[in-house]
């Protein structure tokens, strides 16, 4: 917790009011989303030397070749998953760092997170840990599959772009549901949400977004 309590300014409780302040201006709506993410502390997911740059506006690397997504997408995706409801049962294709994770678990009952990359796993755990995250399961395997015996979930979160909506993963949707995604398509990627009714799959395509691709096995 030495990171945490170093009360150096760019960790401090300011920096991340003004990270909120900016959020809201960006249109960012939902309160509680947003006192979630002022709350949890993002410079403790992101390596010691990046952490100075942690409540800024920008993706940043995490080790493995991937990135954290910056806070505005963190937020509008979550904003987007939450709807303004109640989350019991919550899935994440792609942990990283587990920042996203950390945040869904504010808001969210149960939340089950997959990753690839064990090196990521086992950081991710790591701030857990330190931060008493407790309603956080992993697990290491190809996301594509979902996780069919846990089904159905409230959302489906995916932090990695993919060509197609995997349909494992529609069908672990439950109804009212939503999964929201970001979808590589003609040389960019848009995010998409995915809501379902009794009477079938709603699909809308939204802002235009850049994540690392999605890809196939373990590491
Ligand atoms: N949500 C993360 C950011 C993740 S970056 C955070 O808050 O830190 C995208 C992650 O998706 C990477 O860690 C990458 O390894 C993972 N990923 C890519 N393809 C995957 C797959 N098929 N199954 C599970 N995870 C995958």
């Amino acid at each position: 917790m030495t990171k945490q309590h170093s009360g150096i300014g760019m960790t401090s409780q300011r920096t991340r009011m003004r990270m909120i302040e900016r959020l809201r201006a960006q249109g960012i709506r939902d309160e509680l989303v947003l006192s979630v993410i002022g709350d949890v502390p993002r410079h403790l997911f992101v390596d010691e030397a990046l952490a100075s740059r942690a409540y800024e506006d920008m993706a940043l690397p995490l080790g493995f070749g991937q990135t954290i997504s910056s806070p505005y997408t963190v937020a509008r995706m979550t904003e987007l998953a939450r709807a303004g409801g109640v989350l019991n049962r919550v899935l994440e294709i792609g942990t990283g760092c587990g920042y996203q994770a950390a945040i869904l678990a504010r808001l969210a009952k149960e939340v089950y997170s997959i990753e690839r990359i064990s090196g990521l796993l086992a950081k991710a755990r790591k701030h857990f840990r330190e931060l008493r995250i407790a309603n956080v399961r992993l697990r290491h395997t190809d996301g594509q599959a979902g996780m069919p015996e846990v089904a159905p979930f409230d959302v489906i979160i995916m932090t990695a772009a993919a060509t197609h909506v995997p349909r494992e993963l529609m069908e672990q949707l439950g109804v009212g549901g939503r999964m929201i995604l970001p979808i590589a398509q003609h040389g960019e990627q848009r995010l998409c949400m995915i809501e379902r009714s009794a009477n079938g799959y709603v699909e809308k395509k939204m802002d235009a977004v850049k994540f690392v691709p999605l890809l196939p096995g373990v590491a």
